[in-house]
């Protein structure tokens, strides 16, 4: 080791990214939609200024730094100030999918000892329903007006946020801590098993929000207007609430309402320069533009990610005048770990192939290092057609599991360096370009080859009669897998199955099409907006396929 530098040891805390956002962008608003029905708009300084009020409130109350203090709410100010008063103390922010069923969240909030829960009044029926089997929790502190609260409370203890927050002293002073101290909590579910916590450090969370703003990241800056959909009770917002106070832009949070119609009244009155969030939603809100003929005036670029992008959607949105970019990411990656978006030279390339490439993943953001292993864990090169897992290491990826368990996802190679297995199956070509072919589970086995599930539905979602589509394997008794497609058909629209088989002529090899094409009215989505490959796999794993 040589000598020292001789600088300053600053801990990265999610507190000083409120301090500056109320130095410096104090005025910046912040407007939510909230379960009361209005339109709500506050500003940074206020956000501020109440989140102190809060941290101070709770440590009345007795909250104790380190505690998982949880949440089970949309994405609104309140929310916001929770994740700042929680953390900010020393506290860890833990978010919980309201959309997990009723066992799983008594399953995690028991595991996470919980003794604070905040919730929106929206899921005043989901506490009804689990808290006498959450033994931990002490208090249930509804997010709504003092005013508006109910007559019939969902259980006893509950408390009012702002009767809570007003008894708080607004002159509360932030602690100063080690930056690797725990700032958020936050449950992933896997296909099987119970949910997994992945605990964030303040650390990592400031790191990660200091990569993803930047213009090869997500690329924001203090005249933006941002909505993020994508749910603050899942993987942070994707970082956007650490990353609005450390850029100053204005947030617009959507609260309850994600159908199109409802998005695109918030795009316009806020004047929205960038949204985020999964397919799905996107899928609703080009739907609603389409069906209504309408145009957007301001909202001209969106972060998709969290399940691949059709190369569909990113044409009708370009064709609305929005530019697309693709992240990819999970929970364990806090969540960013590649973009993949068209810039400077780029932009005279051809449109179809800009389309092309934004339909793969991306490069990795500074600070993740990637590469391909086979299946006897032995690394692929960068540049071949070979595709094999993925596995990731850096600063804001996780180390192991809260509490334990899979284990079998990180390991340390020769040089000592510790990996964490995504479980996601990608190639990556010479240029750093990665490219998600499925998820390990996902993969369709046939004859000794691996066909990509995401490439087969890629193609059936170009067809302009089909909604969405899920590629999937069935048995078949000589070439082991051969792959389905289910298929969702727009409204009014149709399509037979021999149509949509033969719209995959001389888009991929012969023995990639598949077998036959299923039609349903809705295809099975899970609690973050993915479809449920495992569940459609059990509805056809005694499908028979034509001869
Ligand atoms: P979660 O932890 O629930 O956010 O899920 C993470 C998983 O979602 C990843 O491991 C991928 O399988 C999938 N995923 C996320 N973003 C993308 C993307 N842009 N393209 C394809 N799959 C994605």
């Amino acid at each position: 080791m040589g000598v020292n530098g001789l600088m300053m040891q600053m801990p990265l805390l999610v507190s000083s990214l409120l301090e500056h956002a109320e130095r410096h962008h104090k005025d910046s608003e912040v407007v939510s939609r909230r379960t009361e029905g209005d339109l709500h708009r506050t500003t940074l300084k206020e956000i501020a200024g109440r989140a102190r009020q809060l941290a101070s409130a709770l440590t009345e109350l007795g909250v104790q730094q380190g505690e998982n203090v949880a949440t089970m709410a949309w994405n609104n100010y309140r929310h916001l100030e929770i994740y700042y008063a929680v953390s900010g103390m020393g506290a860890v922010t833990h978010t919980l999918n309201p959309r997990y069923s009723p066992q799983q969240l008594i399953y995690i909030l028991n595991h996470a000892k919980n003794r604070t829960v905040f919730f929106d009044q929206t899921f005043a029926p989901l506490v009804k329903g689990i808290a006498a089997h959450c033994p931990t929790v002490e208090r249930w502190v509804m997010m709504v007006d003092e005013d508006k609260m109910p007559a019939e409370l969902p259980t006893e203890n509950v408390l009012n946020y702002e009767a809570i927050l007003a008894k708080g002293d607004a002159g509360y002073v932030w602690p100063q801590f080690d930056e690797n101290a725990a700032c958020g909590l936050c449950y992933t579910s896997g296909t099987t098993g119970n949910p997994k916590g992945v605990l964030y450090s303040h650390r990592s969370s400031v790191l990660h929000a200091m990569v993803a703003g930047q213009p090869d990241g997500i690329g924001l800056c203090s005249k933006d207007t941002v909505l993020p959909v994508v749910p603050m009770f899942h993987v942070n917002a994707w970082g956007l609430p650490y990353l609005a106070m450390m850029t100053g832009f204005k947030l617009v949070l959507p609260g309850p309402r994600l159908d199109g119609a409802s998005i695109y009244e918030l795009l316009e009155a806020e004047k929205v320069t960038l949204a985020a969030g999964v397919p799905t939603i996107w899928l609703g809100l080009l739907n609603y533009v389409q069906q209504n003929n309408l145009k957007f005036s301001t909202f001209n670029k969106t972060l998709v990610g969290g399940a691949a992008i059709p190369i569909s959607m990113i044409r009708a949105l370009d064709a609305l005048g929005v530019s697309t970019m693709q992240g990819w990411g999970m929970t364990e990656m806090s969540p960013l770990g590649t973009i993949s978006k068209i810039q400077g030279p780029d932009l005279n390339l051809p449109k179809e192939e800009q389309f092309a490439r934004i339909a793969k993943q991306g490069k990795a953001l500074f600070g993740v290092d990637m590469k391909i292993v086979d299946e006897a864990g032995s690394e692929l090169p960068w540049g071949g057609e070979e595709s094999g897992e993925l596995l990731v290491r850096g600063p804001w990826i996780i180390d192991s599991y809260y509490g334990g368990g899979g284990e079998k996802a990180f390991s340390i190679d020769d040089s000592g360096k510790k990996w964490f297995a995504t479980g996601d199956v990608s190639r990556i070509d010479s240029t750093g370009l990665m490219q998600i072919t499925d998820r390990s589970k996902d993969v369709i086995k046939s004859g000794g080859e691996w066909i990509s599930s995401i490439d087969l539905e890629n193609i059936a979602m170009a067809h302009p009669a089909v909604l969405e589509a899920a590629a999937i394997a069935v048995n078949h008794p000589k070439w082991t897998e051969r792959p389905i497609l289910v298929v969702v058909k727009r409204p009014n629209a149709e399509v037979t199955r021999d149509e949509l088989l033969k719209f995959y002529d001389g888009k991929i090899i012969k023995m990639y099409i598949p077998d036959d094409v299923v039609f349903v009215n809705e295809l099975p989505h899970g609690a973050t907006g993915k479809i449920q490959k495992l569940q459609l796999r059990e509805q056809f794993k005694d499908y028979q396929l034509p001869e």
